[in-house]
Formats: C-alpha cells, structure tokens, sequence
C-alpha cells in the first residue's frame, strides 16, 4: 500500500511561502494513502490560478486544464475509467466565476468525483482583483473603492442544486481537511469540498488569523445533523457560510454512473472502439 510519501514527486511548488495550498497538497496526498489508493488509481485534474498548479506537484495521473474547466475534463476522465478516483481542483475564481455553470450542473449530475477548492477571496495569479467570494467593501486593483457586488455563498448554491456532500475546512486544519478528503473520495457521487486557503500574498484581509477568528468548526456544535439539507442551509445562512467540517451528505441518492442504462458494464477505457461487420450491419 502507498504510503503519502509516494504520493509527491519531485517538482518544488512555487506557491508563495505560507500559501494555504501548500497544505491541500499534503492533505490530498494523505488521504490517497489513508484511503488505500496507489498512485496510478489517482487522476487530479485542475483549472487555472495558483491552485491549479497542484496537479503537477502530486505523483498521479494529472492534467492542468484551461480556466473553469477542471470539472467537464474530470467528468470526462471518470466516465471514460471510472476504476480511476478522480479529484478536481482549482480556486474560487476557477470554479465559482468563470466556472461556476459547470460547477452547478457537475453538482446537479452527482458523477463521483470529488472537487476542491482552494478558496482565498481574491485572485492570486493575477496578482489580487476581487473574486466572487471576496467581502463586500474589499479593496483591490480591480475594485479601489471596494466590492460593491454580494459576495457568493457556492455551499448555499451546492445545496439548492442538490448536492450530495458539502463540506469545508481550512488549510491549517490539516486533520480535519485530510478526514474530509478522505469522507469525500469514499462517497458515492460527487463531493464539493471548500478549503478555506490564505493568499498570504495579495489578500491582507482573510488572512490565517482572520480565518482562526471567525470560523466555527462542527465538531464542537452540539446536535448538528449532516443528514439534514434545511438545517444545512439554515446553519450556511445564519454564519455568513464561516462554518468547517461535513455540512451535509446525502448517501441514498445514486450516482450518475449507476443510473445511467448501461454504465455498470466495463468502462469505456477497457472497451475496443474497433467495430466489427456485424456492428456496421446493424448501424
Ligand atoms: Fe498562494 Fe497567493 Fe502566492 Fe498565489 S499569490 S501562490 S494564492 S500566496
Ligand atoms: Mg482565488
């Protein structure tokens, strides 16, 4: 069995010292291990920003795609193998702006595979302008007088969409991240995991400290049902969304692969696409 280790390969990540992505890596590759994966049962595939280059630091199949479309290629690569565990990854402008009608209908068709993203208010490759998940009042390049736009509750947009599981953590919470990825890899249908990840570089805002302030972990709320969508939404709603840990999961809703006619046959990898005579006859 793979331990974490095997799991990284040998290229440095060029993330700013102290960037919280630094930890979704490590995350990722401990939850492989931990769920019992070996490097060639892994696919990660990711948009672009700072996130996306995780893809290339993880010891695994990977592919660094175009922006906000992590989803429709990690889709894609699951339907054609699904032997293969697929995570998604990418930022929050990746996923909840330019992406954001893929991430609702990915969510709506509950293929299993699990996202996340690494959610740092801001966008950090382009060296700081306001993303939907920025404060209102946030002040950047792009915005010097301040947000003046709602900012995007994407667990509250999960929900309404009918996701399967919902979770969020933080970048310093290493056991906690680890346990959710792991809970994400082993649902059965498609996992939206949101890390809150500090860009230690050009967000001066939500910063460690500010995340460590402000967020409410689960775990401590007493009575908390995961099981449950309206208290789900209730509890996103009343926190502003600042709430970590397994928000809601839905375990009776099938995947797509096990509804759709068919699929339970060998996935398409596996399959010659050489038609015979008698495939042609019959066209
Ligand atoms: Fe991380 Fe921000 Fe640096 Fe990008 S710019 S690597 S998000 S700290
Ligand atoms: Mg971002």
């Amino acid at each position: 069995m793979a331990t974490f280790k095997e799991f990284r390969n040998k290229i440095k990540p060029n993330w700013c010292p102290g960037c919280g992505d630094f930890s979704v890596q490590a995350a990722i590759q401990r939850a492989a291990a931990n769920v019992g994966l070996e490097p060639e049962d892994l696919a990660v595939i990711s948009g672009i920003g700072c996130s996306g280059r995780i893809s290339g630091y993880i010891n695994a199949y990977g592919l660094h795609g175009i922006h906000g479309r992590a989803l429709p290629i990690a889709q894609g690569v699951k339907l054609a193998n699904r032997d293969l565990t697929v995570i998604a990854s990418g930022g929050d402008g990746d996923g909840f702006a330019i992406g954001m009608g893929h991430t609702v209908h990915a969510i709506r068709r509950n293929i299993n595979i699990t996202y996340i993203v690494m959610d740092n208010q801001i966008y950090g490759l382009t060296k700081g302008q306001t993303s939907p998940r920025s404060g209102e009042g946030f002040k950047t390049k792009s915005t010097p007088e301040g947000s003046i736009e709602s900012t995007l509750s994407p667990l509250e947009v999960a929900l309404a969409a009918g996701a399967t599981f919902v979770a969020q953590s933080f970048s310093s919470d290493l056991k906690q991240l680890t346990s959710l990825i792991e809970q994400g890899i082993q649902h059965e249908g498609f996992s939206l995991i949101n890390v809150f990840s500090p860009c230690v570089t050009f967000n001066k805002v939500n910063t460690y400290d500010w995340f460590k302030d402000n967020i409410i972990n689960l775990d401590t709320v007493e009575g908390y049902d995961p099981t449950n969508r309206l208290a789900a939404m209730t509890k996103l709603m009343e926190t502003g969304s600042m709430i970590t840990g397994l928000i809601y999961q839905n375990k009776e809703k099938k995947s797509y692969e096990n509804l759709v006619h068919g699929f339970s046959q060998e996935p398409l990898a596996h399959q010659s696409l050489a038609l015979s005579q008698a495939d042609f006859d019959n066209l």
